[in-house]
């Protein structure tokens, strides 16, 4: 997968760690920077093809990924 869009994120000069965060505020911290990307929709996708478990991408938390994938999954099943 092409990952030129990485040079245009909103993260490119922050930690990565902020995007591991341990707890709620910190996920709620790095969605926040998420919510200012203007690559997100690729950076979510990026994460869901390569089933990234852990971390923050595309303003999208472990569980909400997690959920995403289960949705399509169902969706691969009926159609
Ligand atoms: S969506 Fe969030 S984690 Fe992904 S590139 Fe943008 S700022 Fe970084």
């Amino acid at each position: 997968m092409n990952t030129n869009w990485m040079e245009k994120s909103a993260c490119i000069d922050i930690s990565p760690d902020v995007f591991f965060p341990s707890d709620g505020v910190g996920v709620i911290v790095a969605k926040s920077i998420c919510d200012n990307c203007l690559v997100s929709e690729s950076c979510l996708e990026y994460a869901l093809q390569n089933q990234i478990d852990h971390g923050v991408w595309g303003g999208c938390s472990e569980r909400q990924r997690r959920k995403i994938l289960k949705v399509k999954r169902i969706e691969d099943l009926v159609n």
